[in-house]
């Protein structure tokens, strides 16, 4: 159970929603590593009978785009240090912001596996605002509703292809 998993992206776009539906359908134990910065959770699950540790990055609340940059470069490096692969988390409710783009021009650097997980794809509506995620150029790009399960069976899969 070495593999690790990191979901990031900017606040809001579903990482938590996606990492509890994820724990809860494993029945995995949810364990707050650090009760003190609360800034990652650490849970693991299975799929397919692989299983494999996943974190939930960027636990604090900020209000600000200087504390936002900080908190998505913060992740990054959560990332560099903790995981085998990346699931990258952006909203197609909201479409692409700077934010996103910040945080793809940092991951795109990385020699690790990322998949770009395009969230809240509740119905085929949001599809012309997910496809604009395809101009940040990842090669595994996946729709996905955190809120309905849909799609996140393909990207499971894809992840699980590499342990
Ligand atoms: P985080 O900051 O990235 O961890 O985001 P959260 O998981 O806290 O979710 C932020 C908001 O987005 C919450 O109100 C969620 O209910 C909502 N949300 C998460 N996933 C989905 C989804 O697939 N569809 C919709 N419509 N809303 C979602
Ligand atoms: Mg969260």
């Amino acid at each position: 159970m070495s593999f690790t998993v990191a979901i990031v992206g900017r606040p809001n776009v579903g990482k938590s929603t996606f990492f509890n539906r994820l724990l809860q359908q494993r029945k995995a134990i949810v364990d707050d590593v650090s009760g003190v910065t609360r800034d990652r959770q650490y849970g693991v699950t299975d799929w397919n009978g692989k299983y494999f540790n996943v974190i939930d990055t960027g636990g604090f609340v900020a209000d600000s785009d200087d504390v936002f940059e900080k908190e998505i470069a913060k992740q990054v490096v959560i990332a560099i240090d903790e995981a085998d692969a990346v699931i990258f988390m952006t909203d197609a409710a909201t479409g692409v912001t700077d934010l996103d783009t910040s945080m793809a021009n940092m991951l795109r650097k990385i020699k690790k596996p990322v998949f770009m997980a395009v969230n809240k794809v509740d119905n085929n509506n949001r599809m012309l605002e997910a496809s604009e995620f395809y101009t940040f150029g990842f090669e595994n790009v996946f729709f996905i509703s955190s809120m309905t399960g849909s799609g996140s069976g393909e990207l499971l899969d894809a992840i699980t292809e590499l342990i």
